[in-house]
């Protein structure tokens, strides 16, 4: 069989994103009309409505919306203050799923929160129990990993006896830092993001002498619905692959204290614009792909995934002709042309991207890496080849902060978007898909999920995922309980 004329879709492709302002427009508009997109809110359902809209509007086809309930959290008060060696309030904020509490108790630093820091400070001698644990946000993983998860950073601090969890950012700013401790269920211990400023001020005191402080919580948990927005760009009904199907996806939801325009606005407003050009090009030219092309928003990714678990246990009966799932999550605060592809769980596909890349004449590079915290970890779960298109240039090149930067901050606004970047990252997306749909050689391959948790167990990542309560899934993933 001859090649397909990538070449012509390839060309309408980028000259239609490079000549468009559709996607950063879109970011504008999803944010200011939506504002916060928080899991089970009406600004998540705002979003959802918008989406829907733009995704007819693009000339899919089959634009479906797939609700699904679970239990919710909302903020009330959160309240911390030093009592000794001086009383003094600080700023603190309620991390999602945090439950209701008082407490007062003794305060102890574990450091950067990775496991050897939590030795040190004693967890194994029982020094940790019924204290106030404070914790960096970002450290340095042991020899060469990549650092924890915060949610195992906490998970660590429950399973020390802790009574409550500090989690300090290390940017400047006032900002204190959030990001969820639970799914589905109130968190076992209370915890609270803190500013940078605050952190530093407790450690401080800590060199002197014990310190004290005092935390007042209120939350609540109601049952709340959360919809993914999916659409398709149907496959040529004459191509022998029409059952096939590439899955592009993008988290929708933000937190509660600011409208994600960096998470994940941008990956949707990419994911978006892909899938219109997409779709022009193959009207443009008279055809259709040759295998079917998933655009899908997942919703609730900030609170566990809950939105990609849904998906792939509503979806287990055609998980199988899925070659492949494209994620975009967290990338506009960097530099364009700076665009990496992060393959997860499908090692043999380094050097077919590679050769894609150099045939796309782009300086695309290409890794692989076991991540667990986006919505592709679902379907690596399930064994089918995922990936990540990111950002080379880290927001510590781009911006000077470090970690996760302005994300699960007040300041994730709109002004901290490029519109170059988000227009770079959407014409690598689009390119990518357009080659994910008509590749005739393709060396990926299907994994057994039992193979695939077997090797997470066998590396200790399973019992990582396991003390962090991400692991087992939301929901069950071999039939749709939803
Ligand atoms: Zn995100």
């Amino acid at each position: 069989m001859s090649e397909p004329p990538l070449e012509a879709l390839d060309k309408a492709i980028i000259g239609d994103i490079y000549r468009s302002h559709t996607a950063y427009e879109r970011l504008v508009e999803l944010c200011d009309s939506c504002g916060p997109r928080f899991a089970g809110t009406a600004g998540e359902q705002r979003a959802a409505t918008l989406l829907a809209q733009w995704l007819a509007e693009a000339g899919l086809a089959q634009v479906q919306r797939e609700p699904f309930g679970y239990l919710g959290w909302r903020r009330g008060e959160s309240r911390l203050e030093i009592v000794q060696p001086t009383a003094y309030p600080l700023a603190a904020l309620a991390l999602p799923h945090c439950p209701p509490g008082d407490i007062e108790a003794e305060l102890c630093s574990v450091g950067g929160g990775e496991a050897d820091d939590y030795r040190a400070a004693g967890a194994a001698a029982d020094r940790l129990q019924g204290k106030v644990l404070l914790c960096a946000a970002e450290s340095s993983g042991p020899s060469g990993q990549p650092p924890s998860h915060r949610r195992l950073k906490y998970g660590r601090a429950v399973t020390a006896g802790a009574a409550a969890f500090l989690y300090y950012n290390q940017n400047p700013g006032g900002l204190a830092v959030t990001g969820s401790l639970a799914t589905r269920k109130p968190a076992p211990i209370p915890g609270l993001g803190l500013a940078y400023e605050d952190g530093a001020t407790l450690l401080r005191l800590l060199e002197h002498g014990p310190v004290r402080v005092r935390l007042h919580v209120t939350a609540a948990f109601p049952e709340v619905e959360s919809t993914n927005v999916l659409a398709d760009l149907p496959a040529d009904p004459a191509s022998p692959h029409r059952d096939e199907l590439v899955l592009a996806g993008a988290h929708y939801d933000s937190h509660d204290i600011a409208p994600g325009a960096l998470d994940n606005g941008t990956g949707v407003v990419i994911i978006l614009e892909a899938a219109r050009a997409l779709a022009a090009a193959y009207r443009a030219a008279g055809r259709a792909p040759r295998r079917r092309l998933r655009f899908c928003f997942f919703a609730a990714e900030e609170i566990g995934l809950l939105g990609s678990w849904n998906y792939v246990s509503r979806h287990a009966a055609e998980l199988s002709q899925l070659r492949f799932m494209l994620n975009v999550d967290d990338i506009g605060h960097s530099d364009p042309g700076a665009e990496s592809l992060h393959l997860v769980g499908c090692p043999e596909l380094v050097p077919h991207f590679a050769a894609h890349a150099q045939a796309m004449r782009y300086p695309l590079s290409v890794h692989e890496r076991l991540s667990t915290s986006s919505d592709h970890f679902p379907f690596v779960m399930h064994g089918i080849p995922a990936g990540l298109v990111e950002n080379e240039a880290s927001p510590e090149r781009a911006t000077g902060l470090v970690g996760r930067g302005w994300g699960h901050t007040i300041a994730d606004t709109v002004d901290k978007v490029r519109p170059a970047t988000v227009q770079s990252a959407a014409v690598v997306t689009a390119r990518l898909l357009l080659r994910l749909a008509e590749d005739e050689r393709w060396p990926g391959r299907q994994r057994l999920p039992a193979a695939v948790e077997s090797d997470l167990a066998a590396s200790g990542r399973l019992a990582e995922l396991r003390q962090s309560g991400r692991w087992p899934p939301p929901w069950s993933t071999t039939t749709s309980d939803n």
